[in-house]
């Protein structure tokens, strides 16, 4: 679930943006040029925090409620930055006021920087948001954004002072933006972020049924994680490209780290195919807000396909003090799909208060709402739920729980996508 208190950070800052930018507006601005300038100031700060969004920095999870709600977050602030940039740059005056010497004002490259920007930012979105562009080609293309960012700083830096001043407040909000911003770029872009990763070594790297187990031994120390969080794994070696995100399927107590990688792309075919053990991996995190430890004695908890590593973890950690009411349905096209369903069970065997229901769509049954009513004994809104798997999945259930009276705050979901 999204927590509001990041979104209702930024919401303030830009409105104390705009309102500090009308009151002290020089008495020679005329409207023509504060509301412009207060679009494009406004502009920045949705870019600023975009920028601050992509360190993925662990604390800010708390602000939002995770990190793929940052990236949703990030991804908005984008798009509504974009549109800004494009009603600023369509009523910011085209011409300097007639007693402006234009020779002084020539020599800043303001306006052309800003356009540069513009032309940047609008094609920067078209390839963030065209999916049809695979992760590892986009990503280059995204971190070109950084560059969007600097331009539209030197844009309003060099701005001359009869169009907008810098040092008035709401100038110096957007110089304190520059400040946070510059850096966050510079970290975000030179993939600075490594340094907070641990080193690992591939143990064992085991075939399940189209899936791999990569067991991973710390070279250095194990990181505290939750069970139900997420890390980013990235393997050393020519070829091997960017860190890929996976749920820690193994329990907080073993001193190994497991992840489960389901065959979904070339990289992580080339793991099934071509990975061996002994090879050296980075693991940044733990992410992730999924916890159920947080929410309502009663749970429902719905994994889809390779959706069940949280949910694993979570049972692997689990003892007899487990004071939560838990039904794990495990849909999987049929039996032989749903991985490590013997060891959950067996283990679940011995957890008084929680229950298995497969659900196999090879003899009709699917992960919907209506299946879901049949096989749990209480009405939906009696239950927290909990939701991991692809996607479209993830999205149509919540909106029919949302449709059956489940309220919001009650809906935990983990998607396995970001874009
Ligand atoms: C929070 C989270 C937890 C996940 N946990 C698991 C898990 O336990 N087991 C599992 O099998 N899969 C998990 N995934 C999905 C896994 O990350 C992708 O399947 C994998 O990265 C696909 O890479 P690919 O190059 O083989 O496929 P591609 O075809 O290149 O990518 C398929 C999709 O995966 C996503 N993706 C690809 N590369 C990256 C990347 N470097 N960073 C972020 N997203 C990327 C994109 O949305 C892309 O559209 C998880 C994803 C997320 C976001």
């Amino acid at each position: 679930m999204l927590r509001r208190s990041g979104v209702y950070i930024i919401a303030s800052i830009i409105l104390l943006f705009a309102v500090t930018h009308i009151i002290f507006s020089p008495a020679e601005h005329s409207p023509r040029t504060i509301i412009p300038t207060m679009i494009g100031g406004s502009a920045f700060l949705l870019m600023t925090t975009s920028i601050v969004l992509s360190t993925r920095l662990n604390y800010l999870e708390d602000w939002f409620g995770g990190l793929d709600r940052m990236y949703q977050v990030h991804r908005v602030a984008g798009v509504f930055a974009a549109i800004l940039v494009l009603i600023h740059m369509i009523s910011a005056p085209k011409t300097l006021p007639l007693d402006a010497d234009p020779d002084l004002y020539s020599v800043f490259p303001s306006a052309v920087l800003g356009k540069i920007a513009l032309v940047l930012l609008v094609i920067g979105l078209f390839l963030a948001l065209n999916r049809k562009i695979g992760y590892s080609r986009w990503r280059p293309t995204h971190k070109s954004m950084v560059l969007v960012y600097l331009l539209a700083t030197g844009h309003f830096l060099t701005a001359p002072g009869l169009f907008f001043q810098l040092s008035s407040p709401s100038g110096i909000v957007l110089i304190i933006a520059v400040v946070i911003g510059v850096p966050c770029a510079f970290y975000t872009v030179l993939g600075m972020n490594k340094r907070t990763s641990l080193p690992f070594t591939i143990e064992a790297v085991n075939n399940l049924e189209r899936a791999t187990e990569l067991v991973l031994k710390a070279t250095d120390k194990m990181p505290e994680f939750k069970p139900g969080q997420f890390a980013f794994l990235e393997i050393e070696g020519s070829g091997w490209d960017e860190p890929h995100p996976f749920t820690i399927s193994s329990s907080p107590q073993e001193n190994r780290l497991r992840f489960t990688v389901k065959v979904l792309g070339d990289w992580t075919r080339k793991v099934r195919e071509e990975l061996e053990p002994g090879r050296q991996a980075l693991i940044r995190g733990p992410y992730g807000r999924f916890d159920y430890e947080k929410a309502g004695d009663r749970q429902v908890w719905l994994a889809g396909g390779i959706g069940i590593t949280p949910f694993l973890s979570m049972i692997r950690a689990m003892d007899n003090k487990n004071n939560k009411e838990i039904y794990l349905l495990y849909a999987a096209r049929e039996q032989k799909d749903a991985l490590y369903l013997e060891e959950l069970t067996g283990k679940i065997a011995s957890l008084p208060q929680v229950s298995i229901v497969p659900i196999y769509s090879e003899q009709g049954c699917f992960a919907r709402v209506d299946i879901m009513k049949k096989k749990l004994p209480d009405p939906l809104n009696s239950y927290d739920f909990f939701l991991c798997g692809p996607k479209p999945m993830i999205d149509g259930i919540r909106a029919d729980l949302y449709k059956e009276g489940v309220p919001r705050p009650r809906i935990h979901t983990e998607a396995f996508e970001f874009r």
